[in-house]
């Protein structure tokens, strides 16, 4: 199945403006975890118990290395989840892009490529006989 180049260029286009409308995006996992306090007593420590939590914690690779981030409250939360589900969209339409490019490259006829080099060698030997 073979489509015109005018149609993957639009469906191009129709991408880039989804991406365009993103919101503010992060990567990194949000993950909730629960644990035990530095209070002996308290009754986090008792067999059976579930802990304290479940803290949610967001964790990405910066460099090679794990960084993470707590939140102070829900609200920051709840932002911090928007952003990294906006990152899995925006992940998603760049897979998109990239497989709508090289549908596009596979179309694109050799003739336009050649006329446009043409082009550029006539500007450069222009360039050459000024000097
Ligand atoms: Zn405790």
């Amino acid at each position: 199945m073979n489509e015109p180049l005018g149609d993957l260029e639009q469906e191009r286009s129709a991408i880039l403006q989804q991406i365009l409308r993103l919101p503010d995006f992060r990567s990194g996992s949000i993950t909730a975890t629960r644990g035990t306090c530095g209070k002996p007593t308290c009754h986090c420590h008792q067999p059976n118990q579930p802990g304290h939590g479940p803290n949610y914690r967001l964790t990405r690779k910066v460099k090679g290395k794990t960084v993470t981030e707590t939140f102070a409250n829900s609200a920051e939360l709840q932002k911090a989840q928007r952003e990294v589900q906006a990152y899995h969209r925006f992940r998603q339409l760049a897979q998109e892009l990239l497989e709508i490019n090289e549908k596009i490259c596979l179309a694109r006829p050799v003739e336009q490529l050649a006329g446009a080099k043409k082009k550029r060698r006539k500007s450069s030997s222009r360039k050459l006989l000024a000097k």
